[in-house]
This record gives C-alpha cells, structure tokens and sequence, in this order.
C-alpha cells in the first residue's frame, strides 16, 4: 500500500517509466490517467477536506468506507474522489512489464483452489470487468480466507474485503488504444501484473 496515506494527498509518481507498459498500454494513456486523473481526484479530495480539522486526519481507508459517518453534504465527494485515489494508486502498483510471470506459493494454492488454473481465474476476472455497466472496477479480493471476484460501480472501493487486485475498466484506462474495446484492454492488462505486489497484498490479508 502506497505511503501518504492521510491529507494533504500528494500524487506519488508511478514505480515505473510512463512508457514501460508498452505495448500492452500506452505512453499517453498512462500519462493522462495518472498525471490528469488521477490527479484531479486528489486535488478534489484535499480541497473537500482543508476546512474539515477532524475529518483530514483520517487514513484514507476510513475516508472511503466510513463515508456514511461524514457529514451528510461531503459525502457524496469523500466517497467519489477518496475512492479514486485509493482504487487508481492500487491499480498503478500492480503492474509491470515485462510481468514476472505467475503467481506462486500460498496464492498460486489459493487460486487453483478456488478457481482451478490461473488462467481460469484470468477468464473470470475478464467476464466480471465485462460486466461492469458503465464505469467502476473488477476485483480480485479476499473475504474472510477466501478468494472471490467482485465489481464496484464509479470510484466505489470494496469495503467489505482485502483487496488483491483491481481492472478499472473506466473508459478513460483504455480509450486512446483499445477504442472502444474493452475485452482488448483487459486481455493486455492481464499480460501486465506484477504477481509479487499480488502475493504481498495477499500474504497481508491473510494474516
Ligand atoms: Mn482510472
């Protein structure tokens, strides 16, 4: 999980060049995701949150799954550009090209467990981002000790679970490529996971 986790938001650069995604996802798209959007999800964040002396100092895991104890005219923007930051630094952390290949140890165990091979837990994952209507992401997570695959509409974070790995499936992630595409954009992004960050999240959950 990325450092700066409180306010004042300070957008982290990327653990990678802008164009070592290439060719899976592109050098302008990665710009603009995380340069503009990403971005503008922590600007908004930090300016909902400068005149709240007791709500800015909350991490920013409570920001978003807490929201419905906010007052009521910020939460609507809490929950928005809170999730954005959260959602948006996790998925630019899992990824890396070329990917070190497959999972391994108690995750790889874990998955052929609960899926049967990797590349089934790929298909699954694919067919949930498919059905995202709209904006919002497919997850990867763990509940209670098992894996399992869920969506979130918008910035929504999946509050209720240890996140392992998301696809955000906005159309702003893969537009400039993929066009309209999205099955395409999903196919390359699953070629570009940084198994080691899963694994980590994992063993973090777990425990
Ligand atoms: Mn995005």
């Amino acid at each position: 999980m990325s450092e700066n986790n409180t306010y004042p938001f300070v957008n982290l650069p990327l653990p990678y060049a802008y164009d070592a995604l290439e060719p899976f996802i592109d050098e302008k798209t990665m710009h603009l995701h995380h340069d503009k959007h990403l971005q503008t999800y922590i600007d908004n964040l930090n300016a909902a949150l400068e005149k709240e002396a007791r709500i800015k100092q909350l991490p920013l895991w409570q920001l978003i799954c807490y929201t419905d104890k906010l007052p009521q005219p910020l939460q609507k923007t809490i929950r928005n550009n809170a999730g954005g930051v959260f959602n948006h630094r996790f998925y630019f952390e899992q990824l890396t090209n070329p990917s070190d290949g497959k999972p391994t140890g108690e995750l790889l165990r874990e998955i052929n467990k609960t899926f049967g091979t990797v590349d089934k837990l790929k298909s699954e994952l694919k067919a949930a981002a498919l059905s995202v209507f709209g904006s919002g992401y497919a997850w990867l997570v763990v509940d209670g000790k098992e894996l399992k695959i869920v969506t979130t509409a918008n910035q929504d974070a999946p509050c209720n679970y240890c996140p392992l790995l998301n696809i955000d499936v906005w159309e702003h992630a893969y537009y400039l490529k993929h066009y309209n595409v999205r099955a395409d954009y999903i196919n390359d992004l699953l070629q570009i996971i940084n198994w080691r960050v899963v694994e980590e999240r994992f063993s973090k959950c777990m425990t």
